[in-house]
C-alpha cells in the first residue's frame, strides 16, 4: 500500500521575492522506500520535506498519506495523522528547553494524544542514539552531535511508518553519521519508509532511490541495488 503520494504539487512563497521551490511534483512512497533528495541550498527541499509531513500547505495539487486525502481533514485530524503516521528530524532542533532528554521523547510520543507512555520505547530510542546515560540531562546541556542523536531519536519514538530526516547527519562524527543512518535503514528493512534531505552524495548512497531537486523540479530517479 502507498504510504504516501504526490500528485502535481505546486508550492510558492509570495513574502518577499516570489518563489517557486516545487513546481508539479509527483512522487510515491511506499513500505520499504529510502529516498534521498539531493540538490542545491535553497532549492525546496527542506520544503518539501514540511509539505510531505503535512505542515506546510501548498497552492496545487492533491497529498495523500496513508490513502488519505490531506485536503480533506481538519487540522485535529492531521495532528493525528501525524502523530501515528510521521517521525520528523528537522534540520533545527525543536527540544522543550525546560524538559529534560527523557521527558522530550515523552512528550513527542504522547503528542496528538493518541499514545500513551511507553517507558521501554523511550528507553530502546535513548539506548540506540547512545543517549541513555543523558537522559536527565537537559537539551543545552547537549553537545551539537548528542542534540542531533536526540533529534534522531525523536523522529524514531513510537515506530512511525514514515521518517522524513532533513540534514541528518550534520554536527555528527562519521561513525555516529553511519550509526544513525543505520538506525533508518533499520525501520526501512522492518517497512518504513525514509525520505532523506542530505547534501553529502556519500550518505545519499544508503537509499534505494535518490532524486535531485531543482529549479523547482524533482529529477532523477535511481535505483540501487
Ligand atoms: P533548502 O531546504 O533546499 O535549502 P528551503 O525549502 O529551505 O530550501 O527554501 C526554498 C526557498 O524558499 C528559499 O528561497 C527560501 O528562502 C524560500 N522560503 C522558505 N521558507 C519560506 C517562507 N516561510 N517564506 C518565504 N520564503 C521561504
Amino acid at each position: 500500500m502507498e504510504l504516501c503520494r504526490l500528485d502535481h504539487i505546486t508550492k510558492r512563497y509570495e513574502q518577499g521575492e516570489s518563489v517557486t521551490p516545487l513546481q508539479d511534483i509527483s512522487l510515491v512512497i511506499e513500505p520499504g522506500d529510502f529516498v534521498a533528495i539531493e540538490g542545491p541550498s535553497g532549492a525546496g527541499k527542506s520544503t518539501l520535506l514540511y509539505v510531505i509531513g503535512t505542515l506546510l500547505d501548498f497552492d496545487v495539487g492533491e497529498l495523500y498519506i496513508g490513502g488519505k486525502d490531506i485536503s480533506k481533514l481538519s487540522d485535529v485530524e492531521k495532528t493525528t495523522l501525524r502523530s501515528e503516521t510521521i517521525g520528523f528530524m528537522f534540520q533545527d532542533a525543536s527540544f522543550i528547553q525546560a524538559l529534560t532528554v527523557y521527558e522530550n521523547l515523552r512528550f513527542t510520543q504522547t503528542l496528538g494524544g493518541t499514545r500513551s507512555v511507553d517507558n521501554e520505547g523511550i528507553e530502546a530510542a535513548l539506548a540506540a542514539v547512545g543517549l541513555e546515560d543523558r537522559k536527565n540531562f537537559f537539551p543545552h546541556q547537549l553537545s551539537g552531535g548528542q542534540k542531533r542523536r536526540l533529534m534522531a531519536a525523536v523522529a524514531l519514538i513510537g515506530n512511525p511508518s514514515l521518517i522524513l530526516v532533513d540534514e541528518p547527519t550534520n554536527d555528527l562524527n562519521e561513525e555516529w553519521a553511519e550509526k544513525i543512518l543505520e538506525l533508518f535503514a533499520q525501520k526501512v528493512s522492518e517497512g518504513a519508509a525514509v525520505v532523506m534531505v542530505t547534501h553529502h552524495g556519500k550518505y545519499a548512497q544508503r537509499a534505494s532511490r535518490t532524486y535531485r531537486l531543482e529549479n523547482g523540479a524533482l529529477v532523477g530517479n535511481e535505483a540501487r541495488g
